[in-house]
């Protein structure tokens, strides 16, 4: 799979990722590595990855607990005291080898620690492959606030290696689906369509598709790399879906950031056929292929109100207005548009009949 260039940095596959990160050490005047992974990619992942890490330099390894909820100033603070404690200067390199929540957290850390310093990101979840990974954006929630603290800085490289996905679980899969079926639907209709029969895909198709996930992200990313109109696309079906993943975040029910961006996907686009921007045969296949995929989440009236109540938070607002970026046709969508309550509320009520 050919290479993807994303401004000042190089996105590589498979086979070349190995390659690649040889070049950049050997060019890079690194003084040491640092390699941060979660609890389990450290066990999945970090193996296979060190056994084609050929490097004299010194790499020491720092592990973070899994999940959203460590996904904090906290884990960041402990983080900068690791790699002073080890010693980390300048020139040292970090290498972000997880999911979207290491590549988020490493990302931010590197690009705050002694002012900035150098990181890859290696992602391992789907959703990191074609999302979280790429573009630049880094950060940490606040409380259940999601994304509230974090910069706009790019890795040194991306090296997507789809091997790390055999030890990937299933939910975590069908998680990473729902940010490729944004892409289609902001931005590429023929794209969309190849996810209407899943069964028959195989790993080659996935190959593919991963692929062409982040060549339509990095398109709309490098066009308006810091969000100020065009990358606002991205957020499609994030403003309820954001809304929806801190309001389950530390409740019995914790929605993984996919699935909650499905259902607000879903939502969302009822408001656009609301509006008249979609029409109800392409609302009606939306909500059926994305809910085949996902099932349903069962939202009660004090669920809605708390969610809705939480858009306020949302880091699109402005002048205290909640925006939402609304599909007006699948492979196409409009930023900046508002949306009263209550269609929100009847866009939940339809989501769950
Ligand atoms: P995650 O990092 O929590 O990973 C999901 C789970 O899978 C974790 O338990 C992780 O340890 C495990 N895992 C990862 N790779 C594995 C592998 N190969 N084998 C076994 N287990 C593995 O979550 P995620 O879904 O990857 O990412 C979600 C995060 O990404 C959210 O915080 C979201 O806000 C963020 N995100 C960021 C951007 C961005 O542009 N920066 C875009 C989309 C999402």
């Amino acid at each position: 799979m050919n290479p993807i260039e994303a401004g000042n940095y190089t996105i590589y596959f498979n086979e070349d990722c190995y390659d690649h990160l040889q070049k950049i050490l050997a060019i890079g005047g690194y003084t040491g590595i640092f390699i941060l992974a979660d609890t389990n990619t450290s066990q999945y992942c970090l193996p296979n990855f060190l056994a084609q890490l050929a490097t004299e330099l010194p790499i020491e390894i720092i592990e973070i607990e899994a999940g959203e909820p460590n996904k904090s100033l906290e884990t960041c603070t402990e983080v900068w005291h690791a790699l002073t404690d080890l010693g980390a200067e300048r020139k040292s390199l970090i290498i972000n080898i997880g999911g979207g929540v290491v590549t988020d957290l490493g990302g931010f850390v590197a690009s705050t620690f002694k002012r900035g310093i150098d990181f890859i990101n290696i992602p391992t979840s789907l959703l990191a492959m074609v999302d979280a990974s790429v573009g630049g954006k880094t950060g940490v929630d606040l409380g259940v606030l999601k994304n509230q603290i974090g910069v706009i800085n790019n890795p040194v490289a991306v090296l997507i290696d789809t091997n790390f996905l055999t030890t990937l679980p299933q939910m975590e899969m069908r998680s990473g689906l729902a940010e490729m079926l944004k892409h289609g639907l902001i931005a590429d209709k023929t794209y969309w369509d190849n996810f209407s029969d899943l069964g028959n895909m195989t790993t080659d198709d996935l190959g593919a598709l991963i692929h062409w996930s982040v060549e339509i992200k990095n398109n709309i990313v490098e066009q308006d790399p810091n969000e100020k109109g065009l990358r606002k696309l991205l957020n499609f079906g994030h403003t309820l879906g954001h809304a929806i993943e801190s309001h389950f975040l530390n409740s019995a029910t914790p929605q993984l950031h996919g699935e909650a961006v499905a259902a607000g996907m879903v939502l969302e686009s009822y408001i656009a056929m609301a509006k008249g921007l979609l029409v109800e045969e392409e609302y009606d296949e939306i909500r059926s292929v994305i809910l085949s995929i996902f099932g349903t989440v069962s939202f009660t009236a004090k669920d809605v109100e708390d969610i809705i109540g939480l858009l306020v938070h949302d880091k699109k607002n402005e002048g205290g207005r909640v925006l939402f970026v609304l599909p007006d046709g699948i492979g196409s969508a409009v930023i900046n548009k508002k949306a009263e309550n209550i269609l929100i509320i009847k866009a939940f009520e339809d989501y769950q009949k």
